[in-house]
């Protein structure tokens, strides 16, 4: 599994930072990033529900 962002669309709401923190933090400027890739089948199915919640749909999972 491979995790994106085309973070100029994203509007900062938390969801995904809070949905898993592991893999998604908020950078410098504000905006989320993927600080690292889901590892097993947790981590992975929570990425999943960050992609599916972000109200911009920006959250890519491949
Ligand atoms: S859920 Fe989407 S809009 Fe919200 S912080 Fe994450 S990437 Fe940005």
């Amino acid at each position: 599994m491979e995790v994106v962002i085309d973070r100029e669309g994203c509007i900062s709401c938390g969801l995904c930072v809070s949905t898993c923190e592991d893999v998604f933090q908020f950078a410098d400027d504000g905006k989320a990033e993927v600080i690292k890739q889901p590892e097993g089948e947790n981590e992975e199915t929570m990425a999943r529900e960050a992609a599916e919640g972000c109200p911009v749909a920006v959250i890519g999972v491949e």
